[in-house]
């Protein structure tokens, strides 16, 4: 008989990655995931002749030459796919002043843009700039994900210190700060307190803002020509080309555990499927609380599983409009003049997004518009458990209400529409499993980045994690690494040197 496979739990980013590095190394693989398709919240699905795209933005270190690249080269994400330089990372507009702002790749022009909009922070403006153009010259997001604590010493500690020697002081003081607390504590101006916060997350630190413009600046950020589903069907090719196996519709209900080590899994219909070892790449809390029972975790663990705040759910409003957006941002962020009521909360930003980079997303002469904003999880789950006329209503209401607040901005859009489609957090939910609709992992507070989570658990023997649970704040090229850092824990655990 043959011996039993590596058990990989979900076909997200992290599960795909650790199925290719397991099967680079030898490996026999089985991914079960529970969805009809690839990706986790990397999802893309058809509405008609549109692509909607409920996934990424941009990626990352998309540059030849740079070592996340060779990720993506590895995984058989690059060259394939194309990708268009990111010049402009967000425009603002305030419908409440009329003012208006590009953050722009330019950072010359985005210092002058801003001083311009808000003289008297021009101090703190200068700061702002001058630590993101150090992040230009020596990025991090352009520096290996080195290695998972199980397998690095103070040597490792050590040498990635100096890797970021040039960026060590924007790792404390008024750097470390959230990003809301810094503009709270350094600038009196409106505009900044409004911009620099919704630039990313308001609970981001500081040093993440400068490190985000910093890349766009040194042109290591893209715009994915296919978006999310091409960059996740070369990713599952890869993985299938290197023969691995992976299941869809299947549902990992627990992880079977004998004399504390995993020995396979129990799938939600009552099959048992052995395991050689298994790695969870789905929900954090699903996986320990849920599939492990919480029998093997620390005060650690259990404190960030109560305390740490996850990525807030969207609401996400797709529409497939008969019109092209030729010139207009990609990406903005528009404050309303008139917030919209939508689960007993006013929504007063939404980020409207437009898939006018690239073709591949809408029929010719045709656009996806795409309108966000953060939600409530318990209003959404519930409305759809009590009455799903009630919560298909609601979902209606709220899309005509954002297709009016849009009208002002594109004029004729209401008169184009040819397809709706809203996802709440239920929807995020229903094809992730992911903890109380969370479309991604923790939030990326200065405390939960500056972490390190493990991967294994104690007491448990062949088991690991991978994915954005155990790198808070998530991201591509971290939920990727995460896959290839639980194959190197398999590795030195069976004595093979990782290949
Ligand atoms: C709207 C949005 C925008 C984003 N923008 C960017 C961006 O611009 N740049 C960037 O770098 N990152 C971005 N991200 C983040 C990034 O996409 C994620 O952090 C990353 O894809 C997470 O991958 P994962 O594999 O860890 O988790 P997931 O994608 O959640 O995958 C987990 C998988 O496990 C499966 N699963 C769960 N439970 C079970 C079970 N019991 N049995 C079987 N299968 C199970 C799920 O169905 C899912 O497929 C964005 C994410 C979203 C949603």
């Amino acid at each position: 008989m043959p011996p039993p496979p590596l058990v990989v739990i979900g076909a997200g980013l992290a599960g795909l990655a650790t199925g290719c590095y397991a099967r680079l190394n030898g490996y026999t693989t089985r991914i079960f995931e529970h969805h009809s398709q690839p990706g986790g919240v990397v999802a893309a699905w058809r509405r008609g002749d549109y692509l909607i795209d409920g996934g990424i933005h941009f990626l990352i270190g998309y540059r030849p030459g740079q070592p996340i690249y060779e990720l993506y080269r590895e995984l058989g994400i690059a060259p394939t796919l194309r990708a268009v330089p990111m010049e402009t990372y967000v425009s603002f507009l305030d419908e409440r002043s009329g003012r208006a702002l590009a953050v722009t790749a330019d950072l010359d022009r985005l210092e002058a843009d801003l001083k311009q909009a808000s003289p008297a922070a021009s101090a703190v403006i200068a700061e702002i700039l001058e630590g993101a153009r150090r992040f230009a010259t020596h990025g991090l997001g352009t520096l290996e994900m080195g290695r998972p604590a199980e397998l690095t010493g103070p040597l490792d500690r050590l040498r990635s210190f100096w890797a970021m020697r040039h960026v060590l002081r924007y790792f404390s003081g008024w750097y470390a700060l959230p990003v809301s607390d810094y503009v709270q504590r350094r600038t009196g101006d409106p505009w900044l307190r409004w911009v620099l916060p919704n630039l990313f997350l308001p609970e981001v630190p500081l040093w993440f803002i400068l490190m985000l413009l910093g890349e766009m600046a040194a042109g290591d950020l893209a715009l994915p020509e296919g978006g999310s589903r091409e960059l996740v069907e070369l990713l599952e090719r890869r993985y299938r080309d290197l023969g691995g196996e992976v299941h869809y519709n299947t549902t990992v209900a627990e992880i079977l555990v004998e004399g504390e080590r995993a020995v396979g899994v129990r799938l939600a219909d009552g099959t048992i499927h052995r395991a050689a070892a298994v790695v969870s790449a789905a929900d954090g809390r699903a996986t320990l609380f849920g599939m492990l029972g919480g029998r093997y975790l620390d005060d650690q663990l259990k404190m960030r599983y109560q305390h740490w705040p996850r990525f807030r759910p969207l609401v996400m409003i797709n529409f497939g409009i008969r019109r092209r957006f030729t010139g207009e941002p990609w990406l903005r962020v528009l404050r309303l003049a008139r917030p919209l009521r939508v689960a007993g909360r006013d929504v007063e930003d939404l980020a409207v997004r437009l898939f006018n980079y690239s073709d591949r997303f809408a029929p010719p002469g045709s656009t996806v518009v795409q309108a966000s904003f953060e939600t409530k999880w318990s209003f959404w789950n519930d409305l759809q458990a009590e009455d799903r006329a009630r919560y298909d209503a609601e979902k209606a209401r709220v899309a005509a209400e954002v297709l009016s607040r849009l009208e002002p901005h594109y004029p004729g859009i209401g008169a184009a529409v040819e397809v709706t489609d809203v996802a709440t957090p239920y929807t995020t939910w229903r094809y992730t499993l992911n903890d109380r609709g969370a479309f991604e992992g923790w939030l990326p507070t200065p405390e939960a980045l500056m972490a390190t989570m493990p991967r294994t658990l104690p007491g448990l023997e062949g088991f690991a994690m991978a994915g954005q649970w155990v790198v808070p704040g998530g991201g591509v090229p971290p939920c990727l690494y995460s896959g290839r850092h639980a194959v190197e824990i398999l590795c030195r655990r069976d004595r093979r040197p990782f290949r």
